[in-house]
């Protein structure tokens, strides 16, 4: 392709949701911080601290879109490790590698344009596979941790930060007027796009909760599956193995 990413096949329907983010992808960081008052910057810095993975470690970062865990878990491979960025998007890449440019993150760094449920990988090629706020967009989630699992070398880990179900009642209201209220007003004023967000705020209520995840991953055959919940379960980290 013109950026000169590695390109796979990618279903129809699947193509449909990586064009949401084809619309979304300039504004990405600026309403990542809007819509969650900067938190995100946190859940991510504590999935990448908290992960698996030591210097010079090959690692998977699916649905890496703008580079967030990527940029982070740069530190934790060192000079010596490998981080492959895949996503479905292509302009999401070429954002997410510019940035990485900018900040002077070239070398051991590869973008690979790839559907998460067919990866373009060789089995156990990888120490850890992360997707964070990706495999919500994923249609056949099954079919992604199975990949997930597949190009893990024995002993990896998968990890998992997504949108999760909010376990304080209190909590539940408020939360609905900031996904279905708060957050297309934002995406019109600031991305001029209401009809993402809109699609954003639907797509977290589509996913299934923490224990369904965790049987998901189960299924899909990792071993000691986990997770926890992140500021009361608006978003959990899901952890399993290939052992
Ligand atoms: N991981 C980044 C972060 O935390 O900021 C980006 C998350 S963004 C909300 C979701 C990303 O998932 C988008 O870049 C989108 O292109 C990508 N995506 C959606 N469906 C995908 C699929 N089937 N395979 C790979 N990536 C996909």
């Amino acid at each position: 392709t013109h950026f000169g990413f590695r390109e796979v096949p990618v279903a129809d329907k699947q193509k449909l949701v990586g064009e949401v983010f084809s619309s979304v992808a300039g504004n990405y960081d600026l309403m990542n911080d809007l819509m969650s008052m900067g938190i995100h910057r946190v859940w991510k810095r504590y999935f990448v601290a908290t992960a698996q993975v030591g210097k010079g470690d090959r690692v998977l970062d699916l649905a890496g879109g703008t580079g967030d865990i990527a940029a982070l878990l740069k530190d934790r491979v060192g000079e010596t490790g490998e981080l492959v960025l895949g996503d479905i998007n292509g302009e999401m890449l070429r954002v997410g590698r510019d940035r990485m440019v900018d900040r002077g993150n070239v070398r051991g760094f590869e973008y690979v344009q790839c559907n998460a449920q067919a990866l373009p990988f060789p089995d156990a090629s990888f120490d850890l596979v992360t997707i964070a706020f990706g495999l919500r967009n994923v249609t056949d989630k099954d079919a992604a941790l199975r990949e997930m699992r597949r190009v893990l070398k024995v002993g990896g880990q998968a990890r998992v930060l997504e949108f999760s179900q909010v376990k304080a009642d209190w909590f539940r209201p408020l939360y609905d007027f900031h996904s279905f209220q708060v957050l297309p007003r934002l995406g019109k004023l600031f991305a001029k796009d209401a009809d993402s967000y809109q699609y954003l705020a639907e797509s977290i209520r589509k996913h299934p909760p923490q224990d369904e995840l965790k049987a998901m991953m189960e299924a899909a055959g990792f071993d000691r599956c986990d997770y926890r919940n992140l500021s009361g379960g608006i978003v959990a980290i899901h952890t399993g193995y290939r052992t």
